[in-house]
Order: C-alpha cells, then structure tokens, then sequence
C-alpha cells in the first residue's frame, strides 16, 4: 500500500473520544476500558464484500448499517453501547472508499457516542468486523434473548417498511414520488436506532431481540429459541411514513412483515408487567407500538384486527 497503516488510521479512523469509560484508545498496545459496576455486553459483526455488501454500495452506508445492527443487538440486551473496535481488510488503500467508510461509521458512531478504541488493519479481500462493548449496571439483568412465554404481550419499537421500499423502488419494482423515495433511500442507506429503548425492558420483558434481517426472521428465531408462537396483529405494525402513504401500491402490509428490516426493537411483556411497562414507554415517549401475543403453537401467524387469518 502507497498509505501506510497508521496514514490510514490517522486520517480515517482516529477521532476524539467521549466516553468516560474509555482510558485508552486508538495508538496504544492495547485498548483500556474502566465500567465500574457494569457489566459488560459484547457483540461481534462482520461484513463481507460480494456477501453482506455488494462491491458498488455506498461504504457510508455499509459501515453505518453494520454499527447500526451491532447496536441494535446490544440496546435490546438493555445494553447502552460504548466503544467498539475496527479490524479492517483492504485490498489496496482506496482513499475514495476509505473516505466513504469512515465518514459512514464516524457519523453513526458520533450521534450515538461511541468510541472507536483500536483495531487492526490487513490487506486481503475487503471486510470489516466490529467488536462492540455495552454496559449494563451490574444490578440490572441483561434481557434475555429467548424466555418468552404464552400469554406475553409482544412490542415493537421503531418503524417498518421504509427500508424495504428503497429495495423494491432500486429494483424498478415501484416507482415512488420524490419526498418518498428520499425517506425510504434514507431509511435503507441509513436507518436510525432507538437507544432510548435501552432502558425499555429491563426488568420487565421476558425476551427481547433486535430486528436486523426482518420482523418475520427475527421474531420467529426468538419464539423458536423460546418454545412458543405468536399471533401478529398486522395493522398495528408500526409503519414508516413512506411506507404509510404507499401501502396498497407496494403490496399492503406484507413489506412490513416480510420486507428487510434494520434497528427495530421487540420485547415480549408478561401481562403482570403490562401496566409498567406502557408506563415506561409513555414516560421516554418511546415509538413503541403493541403488535400481538406470544401463544403456545409453533410459528407466526398473521391476523387483521377484525380477526381474520392473512
Ligand atoms: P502494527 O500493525 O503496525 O503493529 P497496530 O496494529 O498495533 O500497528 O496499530 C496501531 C494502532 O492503531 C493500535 O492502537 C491499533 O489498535 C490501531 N488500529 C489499527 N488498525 C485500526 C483500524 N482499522 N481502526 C482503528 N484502529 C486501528
Ligand atoms: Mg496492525
């Protein structure tokens, strides 16, 4: 490489750091992080090129959607999450590319405040993995990530639809007016996380999971981790506003169910913790939304309000 490692980590990957937690970061041996009774949660993402990116995507929106989804997996955990690591393999130092990721992962990582603490950096095919911490107070019990049971509430926290819009209109499969392809590009290249849905379930929900492939995928791996199903009310899915003004045109309600998805949360609520938890809810003004119940037999069914099957 023209550029050297550390030309590349000084100009692409090393910002100032804003968590207290972090003593020492980027340029040391060795990272040092100081959580104080906290416990510590741990996710680890990995993206390929040809595989979870395709070669001519945006490598803003490969990094911010590989942060994003770590940290959706952490919020739902009730893990706020702190510094992460970055080890990256280039095939040749591709300034444009370089520019492109780290303005990605830098712009994500500033809103949600989060540290870039070291890594290390390869010439092989182009991938990157992440190592992101979340903290926890060590009193408080990590949401399990199955234990949900019959008879649960089950809600959603964030919107659905959007993303996938920007699919099918890139796939020439829709075709949508200006201000909505704007929302729905932006949702798919970038889509927002909610980390005030962190201190959501704690205590409370029996399970919870992140939505990072779609509803359908992601709910039903907790339920069969769980033992149980769910019926879903389609019509209380809580949907993103392109999708809103285009719902017929884009196949009704099954983009939501079915569509790719990133940065939703679910948690399944039993009823005795019902009343505190919309309580909660209500007091973060948390986009939560009820959607359906968690029930004894095997799978996801689909129903509409007035009860009939989809
Ligand atoms: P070398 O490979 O020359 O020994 P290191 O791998 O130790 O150098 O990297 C020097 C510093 O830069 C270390 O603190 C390391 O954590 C950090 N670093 C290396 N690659 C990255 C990267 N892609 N992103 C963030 N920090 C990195
Ligand atoms: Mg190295």
């Amino acid at each position: 490489m023209a550029v050297s490692e550390f030309d590349i980590i000084e100009r692409y990957f090393q910002w100032a750091c804003a968590r207290p937690e972090v003593i020492v970061g980027i340029g040391d041996d060795a990272a040092e992080l100081a959580a104080e009774s906290q416990r510590l949660l741990l996710d680890v993402s990995q993206i390929q090129e040809g595989r979870e990116f395709a070669a001519d995507q945006e490598p803003a929106s490969a990094a911010h959607r590989l942060l994003a989804a770590a940290s959706a997996r952490l919020l739902a955990r009730g893990a706020t999450p702190l510094a992460f690591t970055l080890a990256l393999s280039l095939p040749d130092a591709d300034e444009a590319w370089l520019a492109s990721f780290s303005q990605g992962l830098a712009g994500f990582a500033r809103r949600q405040q989060l540290d870039l603490i070291g890594g290390d950096t390869t010439r092989g095919p182009r991938s990157a993995v992440i190592h992101l911490h979340g903290a926890l107070a060590a009193d408080r019990t990590p949401i399990p990530s199955r234990g949900a049971a019959p008879g649960d509430l089950i809600y959603l926290c964030g919107e659905l639809g959007d993303g996938a819009l920007a699919v099918l209109q890139a796939a020439g499969e829709l075709q949508l007016v200006r201000a909505d392809r704007e929302r729905a590009d932006r949702a798919w290249r970038f889509p927002d996380i909610r980390p005030e849905c962190a201190g959501l379930g704690g205590g409370l929900a029996s399970s919870a999971t992140a939505i990072t492939s779609t509803l359908a995928q992601d709910l039903q791996m907790l339920l069969d981790a769980s033992g149980c199903g769910a019926t879903l009310q389609v019509q209380q899915l809580p949907l993103g506003p392109a999708l809103r003004n285009n719902l017929d045109r884009a196949g009704g309600w099954n983009i939501a169910m079915h569509g790719p998805a990133l940065g939703a949360l679910c948690f399944t609520v039993p009823a005795s913790a019902q009343a505190e938890f919309e309580q909660r809810a209500a007091r973060i003004e948390a986009p939560c939304a009820w959607v359906g119940m968690v029930d004894r037999n095997p799978g996801l069914r689909w129903q509409t309000d007035d009860g009939s099957a989809m």
